[in-house]
């Protein structure tokens, strides 16, 4: 077997790139490990209208869940702040139902998509399977995290996420909790599909990650779990090379997922999006300059609002409770009105470096972090 590009991992960045290289009239083969696009779905779903419009994909009515209107913010000591995110326009889908989308325009571009296919080894002329040996002149890694296990483990947290039924989940909005003391580093959320069920999960430094879920589950009252994942997420930014020799890595595999949430269904997507667009121009003129133009095309889109977001994640790791209980004290409405306002989804460290209280008061945060602080702001 013989095609222009083979991308190993079916999911948003592979198939959005054989996307983009279908479309550029050179032959693709997607091959995916599991049995089926979409599926297991390891996402919150929470996503950017603006990300997914720039992705190229509007939501069939399979795909749409529905619009976030709120996010409540909770510190340790229980005291919360609620941002008013209509403006944000920011959507919970369906991730399986995105993407077999997402594959749906692939395939009409021209891609040929194997599930139950996975990928082994490079070879001298292209990749090996577990079924066989294909001829490639480029290979896409899309691998997602699993791809950076091998590489790196420090940058990988462990979550879990429960899909559940339960009367108290409110729909239209979204919960972030902090404790240091219970996930350290992360946080918990519930992201709801709808009144009455939605999505239940957590990560942090550390912690025995179903044991913690299950007491955030006890104490806010009674569920159903539909469905339960563990899932490594990856929160140490962008790798150093997002292209080595005939292979050009994408998405989570090359770290694109956001450092403070680790979402990245816009920001890995467009890793896939930025590499079939290189991919091409290379296979046209095989200068690999062309090819070097995908990091570079996505550090200049991501790559300081990533930095900033790392700086962020270094105050997340220091802090204890008290400082973060102090700090959501100090939070005004004044604050949470320019947030709700203005205020970016895709690029949030600027709602961050508000409710650091850097305009404000926080002088805790400021001594401890003083150093880091600026290099956020600057
Ligand atoms: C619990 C959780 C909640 C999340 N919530 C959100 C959210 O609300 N919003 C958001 O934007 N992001 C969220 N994310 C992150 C988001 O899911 C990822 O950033 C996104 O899926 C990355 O896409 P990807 O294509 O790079 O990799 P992945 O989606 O990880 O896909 C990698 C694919 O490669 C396949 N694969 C692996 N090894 C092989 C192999 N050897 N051969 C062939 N195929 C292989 C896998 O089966 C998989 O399909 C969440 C992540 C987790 C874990």
């Amino acid at each position: 077997m013989n095609f222009d590009v083979v991308v190993a991992g079916g999911s948003v960045a592979g198939l959005l790139c054989a996307r983009e290289i279908a479309s550029g009239g050179f032959s693709v083969l997607v091959i995916e490990e599991d049995y089926e696009i979409g599926t297991p779905e390891h996402c919150g779903g929470l996503v950017s209208m603006a990300g997914l419009e720039e992705l190229g994909v509007i939501p069939f009515r399979k795909t749409f869940v529905h619009m976030i209107e709120s996010a409540e913010i909770t510190a340790p000591n229980g005291n919360s702040f609620t941002i008013n995110s209509k403006k944000q326009k920011v959507v919970e889908i369906n991730r399986r139902e995105l993407d077999k989308q997402i594959a749906f325009q692939a395939q009409k571009n021209g891609a040929v998509i194997k599930v139950k296919t996975s990928f082994q080894e490079i070879t001298d002329t292209g990749i090996r399977t577990n079924e066989e040996k294909i001829d490639c002149k480029i290979f896409v890694d899309a691998r997602g995290v699993s791809s950076l296990v091998h590489k790196d483990r420090t940058g990988i947290l462990l979550s879990a996420q429960y899909e559940i039924y339960a009367d108290w989940i409110k729909k239209g909005k979204v919960e972030v909790l902090f404790d240091q003391e219970k996930y350290p580093g992360f946080f918990a959320w519930i992201i709801p599909s709808n009144d009455g069920k939605g999505k239940v999960g957590v990560a942090g430094r550390g912690i025995n990650i179903a044991g913690t879920l299950d007491k955030i589950l006890e104490e806010k009252g009674n569920y159903s779990t539909i469905r339960k994942i563990f899932a490594p997420i990856w929160i140490k930014g962008p790798i150093a090379k997002f292209v080595e020799g005939k292979t050009v890595i994408v998405g989570d595999a090359a770290g694109q997922a956001k450092p403070t949430t680790a979402g990245g269904i816009f920001t890995s997507g467009m890793g896939g999006v930025y590499a079939g667009h290189a991919i091409v121009k290379f296979l046209k003129t095989n200068n690999r300059l062309d090819l070097e133009q995908y990091q570079k095309k996505w550090t200049d889109r991501f790559g300081e609002e990533f930095a900033k977001q790392l700086f962020a994640r270094k105050i997340l790791e220091r802090v204890d409770n008290k400082t973060i209980n102090n700090l959501f004290e100090s939070i005004t409405p004044g604050i949470i009105k320019e947030i709700s306002e203005t205020d970016d989804f895709d690029f949030h460290t600027s709602s961050i470096i508000k409710l650091l209280g850097v305009k404000g008061s926080i002088k805790t945060v400021q001594t401890l972090i003083g150093g880091e602080l600026k290099k956020l702001l600057s």
